[in-house]
C-alpha cells in the first residue's frame, strides 16, 4: 500500500502554527514511508475564505520546506462530487430531509436542557411521510439533509497516537446535518464532515493525520465512510500546541502565524526543526535536524499524547544555533531583507566585500535575524545611534578629556 496523506487547511486566516505542525507530521510520515503528501485547500466557507490566505498558506509551507506531491486541490471546485455522495445516501435511505425551523430547534434544545439532558437533535424528522414533507415544502420551509446516526453504535478505531479510541454514537448529537439549504429536489451546500470524507475517499487517503480537536469529527466520519461503502483510513490525532500556562496556543500568546515567525527573524529550517519537536522526539534524543533527517526516523510511536508546550526560549536557542553555524554568504542572503526593511541602503552587488566580513563578525552573536539590524547599524550608517541622554553624558567635562586622551 502506498501511503497517501494530506494537509487540508481552510483559507480563513494565515497559516497557523498548529496547521503547520500538522503539515510537518504529515510530511514526515509521507517521506518516511516513500508515500505522497497532498495539499487540499478547504475553501467552502465562501464568506471567510480569501485568496490572500491561500497564498499565505502556500508560501508558508514552501518556506518551511514542505513540498507537496499533488495539489493544491480546491474543495470549492468539488461540490458536485459531494452532492453526488449525498444523493447516494438519500437513495439508500441513510439520509433524509429535515424541515425544522431554527426556532423549533431552539425550543427542542431548551426543553432538553431543562430536563438536564445534553442538547442534541432528537431525530424527529427521520420518518416524515411524503404528505408531511409536501406540507412543509408548501409552507416554503427550506430543508437540511441529515445523515442517520444509529445511537446504539459505538465507533472504535485504533489511533496511531492515542491507541484504541471508542466513541458512543449517542454522544454525537443525533442525526448529523450534511447539507444545508436544500429543497425536495435540490441538495444545498455540503458541510465539512461530508466533504472531507468524500474528498479523502476520492483522493485515496490512507492515513488521516490531524489535531486532536478533530476526534469527535473522526467518529462521525467513520460512520460516513461505512455508509459510503469505503474502507476507513488509519487515524492519528496529534497533540495540541499549548502556551506556558497549558492552554491552547492562541493569538493572545503573540504570534501564531508562520509569516509572523518569519517577520520576527526566525530561520525556516530552525522553525521547522522546532515544530518537529512539538510532540515528537527522535529515538537518539538528538534535537537538531533537517526535516529530511527527521523523516528518516519518524514514527507515531514517538509522538506524545499530551499537549506540547510552546517554548520560546527553546525556539530562540535553536534559531541561534542555526545562525551561529551559518556561512557568511548564506547568512547575508537571509539578513539582507531585514536590513533593507530597516531602511539601510545596502546592495549585494556593491557592498558584498564588506558585508561578508560583517556577517562573519555578527553571525555568532545573533539569536534572531532581526538582531542583525541593530548589530549592523554602526557599519551601515556610520552612526553609533546615541540617544539624547547618551549625548549629554558624552559632553561631560571629565569624559571629554578622557576621549581626547584616548
Ligand atoms: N479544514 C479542516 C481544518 O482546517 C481540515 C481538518 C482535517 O484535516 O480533516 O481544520
Amino acid at each position: 500500500m502506498t501511503v497517501r496523506v494530506r494537509i487540508a487547511p481552510s483559507p480563513t486566516g494565515t497559516l497557523h502554527i498548529g496547521t503547520a505542525r500538522t503539515a510537518v507530521f504529515n510530511w514526515l510520515f509521507a517521506r518516511h514511508a516513500g508515500g505522497q503528501f497532498i495539499l487540499r485547500i478547504e475553501d467552502t466557507d465562501e464568506e471567510r475564505s480569501k485568496p490572500e490566505f491561500t497564498e499565505n498558506i502556500l508560501a508558508g509551507l514552501r518556506w518551511l520546506g514542505m513540498d507537496w506531491d499533488e495539489g493544491p486541490f480546491f474543495q470549492s471546485q468539488r461540490i458536485e462530487l459531494h452532492q453526488q455522495a449525498i444523493q447516494t445516501l438519500l437513495d439508500q435511505e441513510l439520509a433524509y430531509r429535515a424541515y425544522d425551523t431554527p426556532e423549533e430547534l431552539d425550543l427542542m434544545r431548551d426543553a432538553m436542557k431543562v430536563k438536564g439532558q445534553a442538547p442534541r437533535y432528537d431525530n424527529r424528522h427521520r420518518h416524515l411521510t411524503s404528505e408531511q414533507q409536501a406540507a412543509f415544502e408548501a409552507e416554503g420551509r427550506p430543508a437540511v439533509i441529515r445523515f442517520k446516526i444509529d445511537d446504539d453504535r459505538t465507533v472504535v478505531w485504533d489511533d496511531l497516537v492515542r491507541g484504541p479510541v471508542s466513541w458512543r454514537a449517542s454522544d454525537l448529537g443525533g442525526d448529523m446535518v450534511v447539507a444545508r439549504a436544500s429543497s425536495s429536489t435540490t441538495i444545498g451546500q455540503p458541510l465539512y464532515n461530508l466533504a472531507v470524507v468524500v474528498d479523502d475517499i476520492d483522493m485515496g487517503i490512507t492515513h488521516v493525520i490531524r489535531g486532536e480537536d478533530h476526534i469527535a469529527n473522526t467518529a462521525k466520519q467513520i460512520l460516513l465512510y461505512e455508509a459510503l461503502g469505503a474502507s476507513v483510513p488509519a487515524f492519528a490525532h496529534t497533540p495540541l500546541i499549548l502556551n506556558q500556562s497549558g492552554q491552547k496556543l492562541s493569538k493572545r500568546d503573540g504570534v501564531t502565524s508562520i509569516s509572523d515567525f518569519q517577520t520576527m527573524g526566525f530561520v525556516a529550517s530552525a522553525l521547522a526543526n522546532y515544530m518537529t519537536l512539538l510532540g515528537w522526539s527522535a529515538p537518539d534524543a538528538n534535537e537538531r535536524f533537517t526535516l529530511t533527517e527527521a523523516a528518516q526516523q519518524f514514527s507515531f510511536e514517538r509522538v506524545n499524547k499530551a499537549g506540547a508546550k510552546f517554548d520560546w526560549d527553546k525556539l530562540d536557542w535553536l534559531n541561534s544555533q542555526y545562525l551561529h553555524e551559518m556561512e557568511p554568504e548564506a547568512l547575508l542572503e537571509l539578513v539582507l531583507p531585514y536590513l533593507n526593511k530597516a531602511g539601510y541602503s545596502v546592495d549585494l552587488d556593491t557592498d558584498k566585500t564588506w558585508l561578508l566580513p560583517l556577517m562573519a563578525l555578527i553571525g555568532p552573536s545573533l539569536t534572531r535575524l532581526t538582531d542583525a539590524v541593530e548589530q549592523s547599524r554602526f557599519f551601515v550608517t556610520a552612526s553609533l545611534g546615541f540617544d539624547e541622554a547618551a549625548k549629554t553624558q558624552l559632553q561631560l567635562e571629565g569624559l571629554r578629556m578622557f576621549f581626547r586622551a584616548f
